[in-house]
């Protein structure tokens, strides 16, 4: 609609201009012509009072005036002819009351006229008796040919104007549908991906890379990065969920343990029986499982909101040193340390409490799943950029299917059911390994044992 209307605007204006200054070009030229006749006409016109008749013209003879082109004519106040030049034959130039009216108001003005199928140009002047109107001299010319081509142009413009108008106004109108379809089929899958919340589907567009296309693009590329960030919320969500289901679950059986050694020990005070041991081991030892799960489960919880470690450069050889001494206590089987001797003086940027804790939940595992006969062994080498550190053991080893499992969350390998653990090791190991920009892995066959290697970025001096 703004588009016909500027339009129509446009061929207004470009319409009345063409015709205007046609016009006005064509009808300048007998106008000035007509002008100065009549004046020169009129200086020698005299008008004077008679007795009979109220005034007479003297007229000169006006034919001394005409031209081939040009006719005069003289008119008095009743509108009579009272002379003409001679090149008007028997004819007349035409006079009505209204012309007469105007000219006796003292109006000097011009007028086109048909006469036939000839139009003429008309310069009426008005005759006077000192300041009292008393005639009208008319001063003629055919009009230039062009002036009747140019009515004709006046309604050729407004017809076609207002065709050319209907055209653009209808092709406008499918042209803007055309170009607004995708968009609108667009708006209408846009709302029903939101309604659906299937996001997994995507705008359809086949076209070029254009406006719309580049649209098509964008809303895509949204979509996509929705369904993502849709996906991980699922995700995370789906782990919370289950991390507290295991959560209760792994705290329950500790303290049904300790509830029923409770009982077992009231009833024992009560039946004056003695009272085991036994139980208040497993009291102790539940307990102790329970501090031990909740503080894994801090730890982990941390991680979760975002803690970050705090970290110092460390000598690392050292710190592997320590944790060393502490392996023996951790199981029965033999353990032996390699290569320690050559991380002399190298530094790591990290965090002493947590990487000492990194390794010993490694060789925990190493000798809880390893037995009294088998082998653990602590080997460092040194690389061009990281610090390798390998916890190896003999043990039994894990099933390559529960490979990628085992640093989830209380992922606990079916194997390894039967001995105390919470399945939070490993995850609380590889956060720690994150937090130094490290990596972590693993490789095992079953029955034969197991190898976690920890690679950690030296400090670069
Ligand atoms: P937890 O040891 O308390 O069960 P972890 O997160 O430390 O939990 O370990 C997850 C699982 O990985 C264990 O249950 C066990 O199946 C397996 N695993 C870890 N270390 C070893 C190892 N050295 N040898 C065999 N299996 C292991």
């Amino acid at each position: 609609m703004w588009y016909t209307g500027v339009l129509a605007f446009t061929l207004l204006v470009f319409g009345s201009l063409t015709y205007a200054l046609l016009s006005r070009y064509l009808t300048w030229e007998t106008d000035y012509s007509l002008m100065s006749k009549g004046d020169e006409v009129l200086r020698s016109i005299r008008v004077v009072s008679r007795p009979l008749r109220p005034q007479a013209i003297v007229l000169p003879d006006v034919n001394a005036f005409s031209s081939p082109y040009t006719f005069l004519q003289v008119v008095d106040v009743g509108g009579e002819i009272v002379a003409r030049s001679r090149n008007l034959a028997d004819q007349f130039l035409p006079v009505d009351g209204e012309t007469l009216t105007r000219a006796l108001e003292g109006k000097t003005f011009f007028e086109t006229k048909q006469v036939g199928n000839q139009w003429l140009r008309l310069y009426n002047l008005p005759l006077y008796l000192g300041d009292q109107p008393v005639g009208l001299l008319q001063v003629g010319r055919l009009m230039h040919p062009g002036l009747a081509i140019l009515a004709r142009l006046r309604q050729i413009l407004l017809l076609l104007g207002l065709l050319v108008l209907v055209l653009a106004a209808s092709l406008g109108h499918l042209l803007a549908r055309a170009a607004l379809n995708p968009i609108s089929r667009m708006t209408r899958l846009a709302a029903e991906i939101g309604e659906g919340r299937d996001l997994a589907r995507r705008l359809p567009h086949h076209g070029p890379m254009d406006e719309v296309g580049r649209l098509a693009a964008t809303f895509n590329g949204m979509l996509a990065r929705l369904q993502n960030a849709y996906q991980r919320l699922e995700e995370a969500y789906a782990s919370q969920r289950r991390f507290v289901a295991d959560v209760s679950h792994e705290l329950r059986t500790p303290l049904t343990t300790i509830r029923g050694n409770v009982e077992l020990l009231q009833h024992m005070v009560e039946s004056g029986s003695p009272i085991q041991p036994d139980a208040l081991a497993d009291i102790a030892g539940e307990a102790e499982r329970m501090s031990r799960l909740l503080n894994n489960l801090l730890t982990l919880a941390r991680a979760d909101a975002g803690f970050t470690l705090e970290r110092k450069p460390l000598n690392i050889g050292r710190l592997l040193a320590e944790v060393a001494r502490r392996a023996p206590f951790l199981g029965r089987a033999s353990f032996s340390l390699a290569g320690l001797g050559e991380l002399e003086g190298c530094l790591v940027l990290g965090n002493e409490d947590f990487l000492k804790q990194l390794f010993l939940i490694l060789l925990d595992n190493a000798f809880k799943y390893t037995p009294p006969e088998g082998a653990v062994t602590l080997e460092a080498a040194l690389q061009d950029r990281e610090v390798e550190i390998k916890v190896r053991d003999t043990g039994m080893g894990i099933p390559p299917e529960e490979l990628s499992r085992i640093f989830e969350r209380f992922y606990r390998g079916e194997a390894s059911r039967r001995s105390g653990g919470t399945g939070l090791g490993l995850a609380i190991a590889r956060w720690i390994v994150e937090q130094h920009g490290g990596a972590i892995r693993v490789s095992s066959s079953p029955g034969e044992g197991s190898i976690f290697t920890v690679q950690l970025p030296r400090l670069q001096r």
